[in-house]
């Protein structure tokens, strides 16, 4: 019945059609992609609040595509997960970033704690051989495991698939920082604190947003770190765009932050030893 509908739909909406359209187009060029060496990651600093020490950084994908520009995450994660490119994309993704962070450990002056966070997709985390890439991958380019963390979001862990948590293990295990994503957003449970062998939490920016532009109560936000503390996780919060908001999470006893008050996504290219100057608090 569901698919009878949208077929109706899709008869008297012509941009629905167009979407479609859009859609398989998009789905073939994005079959290509990799091979075709358009994708990019971005990095974003996460710095030590107490201090303005950059701690690390967040490995985010992009697709420079030969017209439609820079194409982000959010307009074809969804697409490749769908089209099964998904496997080959976090490959490359965690690779680009292990062989990155390789160079910069081999020309920066890094803090001895610099991590490379890693996003990580549900059906990735579903996936046994995850566990083998990633080490694969780390003694490839000799990196030690502390010195990657993989963000999960939430909804990646409510399949209750016994694989999820052999993964989690494993790479607990093998020494890989692990952190729940998206924390207090609509596929949260609190009991992800206790249940999963994850060692900090990504509080989601929505929470940060401020309470004019939707965001969460200073106490919400207090009670929010409590518990995290509680469970013995470090915490983090991205979204940060304001002084406000980076003093009121450093009172509130946050140990990291990101957001565009510290620095936006940059190219690798921009990774420089002044750009890491900027961050010696
Ligand atoms: P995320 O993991 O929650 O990443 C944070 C997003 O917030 C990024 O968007 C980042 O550019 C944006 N952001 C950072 N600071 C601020 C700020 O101060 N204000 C605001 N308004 N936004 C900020 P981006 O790069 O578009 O990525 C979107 C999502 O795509 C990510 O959300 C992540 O879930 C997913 N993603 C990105 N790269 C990868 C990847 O390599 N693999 C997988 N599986 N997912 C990825
Ligand atoms: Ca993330
Ligand atoms: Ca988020
Ligand atoms: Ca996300």
């Amino acid at each position: 019945a569901k698919n009878k509908a949208a077929v109706k739909v899709a008869l008297f909406e012509p941009n629905l059609l167009n979407a479609r359209r859009l859609h398989r187009v998009l789905a073939a060029e994005l079959q290509d992609s990799i091979e075709n060496n358009e994708m990019v990651l971005h990095y974003q600093p996460i710095v030590e609040l107490a201090t303005g020490k950059l701690l690390g950084v967040e490995a985010l994908v992009r697709w420079q595509h030969p017209t439609r520009g820079l194409v982000m995450p959010d307009e074809f994660i969804d697409l490749a997960e769908e089209i099964g490119a998904m496997p080959n994309l976090a490959a490359w993704v965690l690779q680009t970033a292990l062989a990155r962070l390789r160079q910069w450990q081999q020309t920066l002056e890094l803090d001895p704690r610099f991590t490379v966070r890693v996003n990580i997709s549900a059906t990735q985390l579903q996936r046994p051989y995850l566990l083998d890439d990633v080490q694969r991958l780390l003694l490839a380019e000799g990196i030690n495991p502390s010195a990657l963390v993989l963000e999960l979001t939430e909804y990646s862990m409510v399949t209750g698939n016994e694989w999820d948590l052999y993964s989690f293990q494993g790479l607990r295990k093998l020494g890989v920082g692990l952190a729940i994503d998206d924390f207090g957003t609509g596929y949260s449970s609190i009991s992800y604190l206790r249940t999963l062998p994850v060692d900090g939490v990504k509080l989601d920016r929505s929470l940060i947003g401020g309470p004019t532009d939707g965001g969460a109560s200073r106490p919400f936000i207090a009670a929010i770190l409590q518990l995290v503390k509680s469970c013995n996780l470090a915490a983090t919060c991205e979204g940060v765009e304001t002084l406000e908001q980076a003093a009121m999470l450093t009172e509130l006893g946050c140990e990291t932050g990101q957001g565009y008050y510290f620095g936006r996504p940059v190219p690798a290219a921009d990774i420089t030893s002044s750009w890491l100057e900027s961050f010696q608090g």
